[in-house]
């Protein structure tokens, strides 16, 4: 193997992370705990954001529910407040202990954002949360709206052709792309989605099917961010949604929090001091998981602990994290592809601004190989009729890793006598949008890689 030139990183100073670096470069699935992690109290200290900022996002979600409601009629159960289910899943909690042989001590929960309406991703969260911050933005600097208004008023001529005045760009391996293309368009903003060589035809077919403005590169997602902010920087009427910096993602995200709160109460799961709540937690730029993980840890604070999951070809989170140089270092600076069938997760860079943020409150990260993913996304379907996109089931591993790997970290914080009063939940990021014959060419490949596992 080659050994990984440092010279040239300045600040890379800790010998002692060198048998780790060469793991991850050496695409091993590992186990990485943060040494950062501090507690609660103190951590969050360190963070210009905070539990008044995320409120004020889950009143503006809020406020737009009687909109949404209207315009997306499959929200109308809800009352237009888009949230996904909380589901036990024992059957594949029980076929995880059978093929890892590791018993897993707890509830096992899946989080289902693969069925959050509209876009059928983690990113109807953030995404679309941002959009409608923007659009609240300018309808009230011009005097169109005030904040008691009923929102669903929005679904008109009059506002349709006043934010057509607008436009709005981003840069997506497709998901991202899907929920800010769906929502800017549906409120009549001019769009363009910047996608990256990773994403999938049908998410571009389906965009251009809406009037979005679908621009393709043959280059990885930090390519196609930046395009889309150059597209933005020429034009002072263009809003950027800016994946890599932007709080009001991280805010949408934070959402997530309060409303999980209220589905572990209705389930009659306790999270507090004696029964611990593990989440995993598939990242790719970190937004998303970084947003979610700030809310639980704002919540339940030290009850709660969160583990990032990437893809073997693809970790920058945990490389940032791990070398504490966050967006100075790529996956393809240590010679990794970042080629993954994991679109959602295929970033190489990672967020600065999440990895510094969430670095006191984050336990840990992992990798998780492809074949890995397939084999969880056909074991998930068979056990529970649950179909996820490959990206979605990296946190599934998450319960098996940490017992076998981090006993460590369970002592450390006092964890061991506890688990089997504790839940997992794995957050299942996405895969409700997936067209049926892509479904079954992913469920073949992961049954395929099952039967060569058995019979070598
Ligand atoms: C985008 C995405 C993630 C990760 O979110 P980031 O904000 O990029 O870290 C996870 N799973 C799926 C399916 C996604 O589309």
């Amino acid at each position: 193997m080659e050994e990984f030139e440092f010279r040239e990183l300045q600040s890379w100073k800790e010998k002692e992370y060198f048998p780790l670096l060469n793991k991850l470069i050496s695409k091993d699935e590992m186990l990485w705990l943060n040494p950062k992690i501090e507690k609660f109290e103190t951590g969050s200290k360190k963070t210009p954001l905070t539990q008044e900022d995320v409120r004020e996002a889950e009143d503006r979600l809020n406020r737009f529910a009687p909109y949404i409601a209207k315009v997306f009629p499959e929200t109308k159960p809800m009352n237009g407040i888009i949230e996904s289910p909380l589901k036990r899943i024992p059957s594949m909690k029980k076929s995880l202990e059978r093929n890892y042989q590791q018993p897993i001590l707890g509830e096992l929960l899946l989080k289902c954002d693969s069925h959050l309406p509209i876009s059928g991703s983690i990113k109807a969260r953030g995404g679309i949360y941002e959009v409608l911050k923007h659009a609240e933005e300018l309808a009230l600097e011009h005097q169109l709206l005030t904040i008691r208004d009923d929102y669903s008023l929005l679904d008109s001529d009059r506002f349709r052709s006043f934010f057509s005045q607008y436009s709005i760009a981003v840069g997506s391996t497709g998901n991202l792309g899907l929920s800010i293309g769906i929502m800017s368009a549906k409120l009549g903003f001019n769009v363009t989605v910047h996608m990256s060589a990773d994403a999938k035809q049908w998410k571009k077919d389906l965009l251009r099917n809406k009037n979005v403005n679908v621009m393709e590169y043959e280059a990885d997602y930090s390519k196609a961010v930046e395009e889309g902010r150059l597209q933005a920087d020429g034009d002072p009427s263009c809003y950027f949604v800016d994946d890599e910096n932007s709080h009001d993602l991280f805010l949408g995200y934070a959402v997530a929090a309060s409303r999980l709160k209220k589905q572990l109460e209705e389930l009659e799961i306790t999270i507090d001091e004696d029964h611990p709540l593990f989440v995993y937690l598939p990242c790719g730029v970190g937004g998303g998981p970084g947003g979610i993980a700030f809310g639980l840890k704002l919540l339940y604070g030290d009850h709660v602990h969160c583990f990032f999951a990437e893809p073997t070809h693809s970790p920058c989170m945990l490389l940032g994290l791990m070398t504490g140089l966050h967006d100075k270092i790529s996956v393809q600076d240590i010679g990794i592809d970042n080629i993954t069938d994991a679109d959602g997760l295929a970033v190489g860079r990672p967020s600065g601004f999440v990895g510094k943020t969430i670095e006191p409150f984050l336990s840990g990260a992992y990798t998780v190989s492809d074949e890995q993913l397939y084999r969880l996304l056909k074991e998930l379907a068979d056990t529970e009729g649950i179909h996820l996109e490959p990206s979605a089931l990296a946190g599934m591993i998450g319960p098996i890793k940490l017992s076998k790997e981090g006993t460590d970290y369970l002592h450390k914080h006092n964890l061991t006598g506890k688990m089997s009063k504790g839940a997992h939940i794995i957050w299942g990021t996405g895969g409700n949008m997936v067209p049926e014959e892509m479904r079954e060419q992913y469920y073949q490949k992961g049954l395929n890689l099952t039967q060569t596992k058995k019979n070598p």
